[in-house]
C-alpha cells in the first residue's frame, strides 16, 4: 500500500480575517477510497434500517436514509486525498486549530474550539512555500 504524503499551504479564512498555514496531504489508493465509500454507505444504511421502528415515519425516512447512504458513499468514494494533519492558527482568535482527519473536500468548514467562530480552509492558491515530500512504502 502506498503512502503518499505531501504537504500543502493552507488559508484560514473567516467573514473578516485570514491565517495561513500547512496541511499534510495523503493521497488514498482505490481500496482505502472504497473503504470510506462503504463506510459512508453503512452508516446511513444502518440509521435507515433504525427508522423502520417508527412507525408513519418510516415510509419516508428509511428511503431516505438508503438514498443519501447511495449518494454520500459516492461522494466520499470520489476524494482521492485526506488531512492527515496540519498546522494552522485560527483567523480570529490566534489560537492553534487542530484539524481533524478528514477527507479533502475544500474548502473544509470548521469552527474553533476557542471563541466559536466558523471558518473555512481551502489550499492556499498563491502557494508560496509548499515543500513536496514523497514516502514511497
Ligand atoms: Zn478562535
Amino acid at each position: 500500500m502506498s503512502r503518499q504524503i505531501s504537504q500543502i499551504a493552507i488559508v484560514a479564512q473567516s467573514s473578516q480575517k485570514a491565517a495561513s498555514g500547512f496541511a499534510r496531504i495523503q493521497t488514498l489508493g482505490p481500496s482505502r477510497r472504497v473503504q470510506n465509500a462503504l463506510r459512508q454507505l453503512g452508516l446511513y444504511w444502518g440509521i435507515g434500517l433504525f427508522c423502520v421502528l417508527f412507525p408513519l415515519l418510516h415510509f419516508i425516512l428509511v428511503p431516505f436514509f438508503l438514498i443519501l447512504g447511495v449518494f454520500l458513499a459516492a461522494r466520499a468514494g470520489a476524494v482521492d486525498r485526506a488531512v492527515v494533519d496540519s498546522s494552522i492558527a485560527c483567523p480570529e482568535c490566534g489560537k492553534p486549530f487542530q484539524l481533524k482527519t478528514a477527507l479533502a473536500r475544500w474548502p473544509l468548514n470548521e469552527v474553533c474550539q476557542s471563541c466559536r467562530w466558523s471558518f473555512s480552509l481551502s489550499p492556499d492558491s498563491r502557494n508560496l512555500s509548499a515543500p513536496e515530500l514523497h514516502n514511497p512504502g
